[in-house]
């Protein structure tokens, strides 16, 4: 399984993941026209993207999820809720599905779970993929890291988390109170104190690689981020996790390995 980081921020968010042939999006916060530039950039034809999955209704991940699904015919996955705020009617998309909570939705060799987080959005969602016997959970957009998205997130080999804001730069930055108030709130956005914190306490043994997303421009320097969850993973002796970091121009593939010598089930199993 690999990934590419297409855009990340609040200029608009799109990942794609691929496995065995098989491509989908999480988020399409780009415009249908830029989405479809970035992906061919990338050597990929947008027609092949086989389902978009919604985390949430907000423009920075929604923006081009309608227009790319009518002109492409790619599916939108989502929750409910999603659909309901997104205002997607039956004729806007190729079509949509609801991603009921613990229900995977296998695409092809993917399989994709939604897990619940909090967040100022109807029904947002963080993503568990699984393929090829490996996993990577891509959550951005909550305020707190909750129980059930660390748990989520136990088995995954790759992580992409939001590292959003920098505390002291939100609070002494341009934005009106209530608007910080928001972003700091429990399901708000989360700062790089709270990556530390996942870092620390709940990522995962199996983890080899952390991204940190979704990075504000205004309360946030990517130095600062990557300096927390740098200190973090030092600190819990976890040196060999391989740490990265997106932007508005997102990245070049990556690819999502399991840790050698790591067992996962059948798939995993040689019969000598
Ligand atoms: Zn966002
Ligand atoms: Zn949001």
């Amino acid at each position: 399984m690999r990934l590419r980081v297409l855009g990340s921020g609040s200029s608009g968010n799109a990942t794609l993941v691929e496995s065995a042939g098989v491509r989908v999006l999480v988020d399409a916060g780009l415009g249908c026209r830029e989405l479809s530039e970035r992906l061919d950039a990338a050597g990929v034809d947008p027609a092949s993207i086989a389902v978009i999955f919604l985390s949430h209704e907000h423009q920075d991940h929604a923006r081009g999820a309608a227009a790319f699904s009518r002109k492409w015919g790619a599916r939108i996955c989502g929750s409910r809720g999603t659909y309901a705020a997104a205002g997607l009617g039956a004729e806007d998309t190729a079509g949509y599905d609801v991603l009921e909570p613990g229900m995977p939705r296998a695409v092809g060799a993917l399989s994709v779970r939604g897990v619940p987080v909090p967040h100022d959005a109807i029904g947002p969602l963080a993503f568990v993929i699984e393929a090829d016997g490996c996993s990577l959970g891509h959550g951005t957009d909550f305020g707190h890291v909750s129980r059930g998205l660390a748990d989520g997130f136990q088995d995954c080999d790759a992580v992409l988390i939001e590292s959003n804001y920098d505390p002291a730069m939100l609070r002494e930055g341009p934005y009106p109170w209530p608007v910080k108030e928001r972003i700091l709130g429990s399901r708000g956005h989360l700062s790089n104190d709270d990556v530390a914190r996942y870092l620390l306490r709940d990522l995962g043994a199996p983890c080899r690689m952390v991204l940190l997303a979704h990075i504000s421009q205004n309360n946030n320097h990517p130095e600062l981020a990557r300096m927390a969850a740098e200190t973090a993973l030092r600190r819990r002796g976890r040196t060999e996790v391989r740490l990265e970091l997106t932007g508005a121009d997102g990245t070049d593939w990556m690819d999502v390995a399991p840790a050698a010598g790591a067992s996962r089930g059948p798939q995993q199993l040689r019969l000598w």
